[in-house]
């Protein structure tokens, strides 16, 4: 019997962060490194939670999981609805499929949660019930540790203390849980995702980076942004501990990194001409569909931390009008790329996937590699400092993390060159099971 995998995946944390500035508050995560495989671990494009820690577990691309984003656009409309979970296989479904004993907790897009041979609790996104598998377990956990919580509330907020309270409280529960079902159940691959460090980073990013340009190295708020890695290092260390006979894994889904601006995105497509509104907005604003002249729109775009465009292609989109797909979609991106102010990277799904499923965007472009979020606002400037939905200093970045120590790891060093999808691949090899032909990735660290 292989040793059991236990991996732990930190949402959103960089390796300037683990690995280099908070390394001496992490005593925990730095013994492991020293005694493991690690490196900067290569997210998705788009890097967003959701698709990233699906694509992790599934050997697959945003493109083949029809995974563009937290919201997707569906058939025969305009609007977009909230992703839901895909049917390809995950780590837990083919070591569940090979007899071996999974724990399943808090992983985005989990939710319902999957049918393992073991037991799941749902992750971000989703509110279904029950959220445990199997289902009485939720009331058990509930009864134990407190109300299920897979993430905080909000964290796009000015009440930081409030914030700090609620990440505490709830990460706490997580980890409980999770180690008392390791402990308890003695699953062969047990995988936790923690939430907490995504939601501190959206809102004290300025302080844990010294570059942003409003950070002030005499903020008490640098002194809790650490704490809170810290006290993560801490519940880390704990299950390293009860877990001495493992391999263990320590992951994120992608980086972070500071954010600079804001590209409104549809504003930039109605100042020339591409967006037309049967009104024009008296101020800024969200972009509402039912407010576009469809009969003069090619184009159109969604905010988040890359921007989607979208063409109004005559035979697909209800009132479509651009006739002529390649050409138009060619002259956009030389439009979108030759201004400077936007520092644009526009890529056809085709660029980026070797498939693509459900409704992908026309147009996948990344601003300022990523120093800009992508805006929907319109009637304001193309480019703002401040993010719509409130206060947030972090953006995404393309390097999440990556330690692999344990018995199964013969390489003990820096490896530069770790994708996201080598750790679905590193997962199934150290359980002792074959990686699918058709999975991207490859075994890490031996
Ligand atoms: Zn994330």
């Amino acid at each position: 019997m292989p040793p059991p995998v236990l991996v732990i995946g930190l949402d959103c944390a960089p390796p300037a962060l683990v690995f280099d500035r908070l390394a001496h508050r992490l005593p925990n995560l730095s013994a492991l490194r020293r005694r493991g495989a690690w490196g900067p671990l290569r997210s998705v494009a788009p890097p967003i939670t959701v698709p990233a820690w699906a694509c992790m577990v599934s050997g697959r691309a945003p493109g083949e999981l029809g995974l563009y984003g937290f919201r997707n656009r569906v058939r025969d409309a305009y609007g977009m609805q909230t992703a839901s979970t895909t049917e390809h296989p995950r780590v837990w479904d083919l070591a569940s499929e090979a007899g071996k004993k999974v724990c399943v907790l808090y992983v985005p897009l989990t939710s319902p949660p999957p049918r393992v041979n073991g037991v799941a609790v749902s992750g971000f996104l989703g509110t279904a019930e029950p959220f445990t598998h199997p289902p009485e377990l939720g009331a058990v956990l509930e009864s134990r540790f407190g109300p299920h919580a897979p993430d905080v509330e909000t964290f796009r907020t000015d009440d930081i203390d409030g914030l700090l309270d609620e990440l505490y409280e709830t990460s706490r529960r997580r980890f409980a849980v999770g180690r008392a079902l390791y402990r308890e159940e003695r699953p062969d691959l047990t995988m936790m995702v923690e939430m907490g460090t995504d939601r501190l980073h959206h809102a004290l990013w300025r302080h844990l980076d010294p570059s942003h340009p409003e950070h002030d190295p005499q903020d008490p708020r640098i002194r809790d942004a650490q704490d809170y890695y810290a006290y993560l290092d801490g519940e880390v260390g704990a299950w390293i501990d009860e877990a001495r006979d493992a391999n263990i894994l320590v992951v994120s889904d992608h980086g972070a990194r500071s954010m600079l601006g804001g590209i409104c995105i549809n504003e930039w497509l109605r100042r020339r001409g591409w967006l037309v509104l049967a009104d024009q907005p008296s101020q800024p604003g969200p972009l509402r569909l039912d407010a576009i002249d469809w009969s003069q729109t090619r184009a159109w775009g969604a905010g988040g931390y890359y921007g989607r465009i979208f063409l109004n292609v005559a035979g697909r989109e209800p009132h479509g009008i651009v006739a002529d797909y390649a050409e138009t979609r060619s002259a956009l991106i030389a439009e979108l790329e030759a201004d400077p102010l936007l520092r644009a990277s526009a890529r056809r799904p085709r660029d980026l996937y070797r498939e693509t499923r459900g409704f992908p965007p026309d147009l996948l472009v990344f601003f300022g590699d990523l120093d800009y979020r992508s805006l929907g606002t319109v009637g304001g400037d193309v480019f703002v400092r401040e993010d719509d939905r409130g206060p947030d200093g972090c953006n995404h970045d393309w390097h999440g993390i990556f330690i692999g120590a344990g018995p199964g790891f013969t390489r003990t060093e820096e490896l530069t060159d770790l994708g996201i999808h080598d750790v679905g691949a590193t997962v199934l090899d150290l359980l002792g099971l074959p990686v699918p032909a058709d999975w991207l990735g490859s075994r890490a660290g031996s």
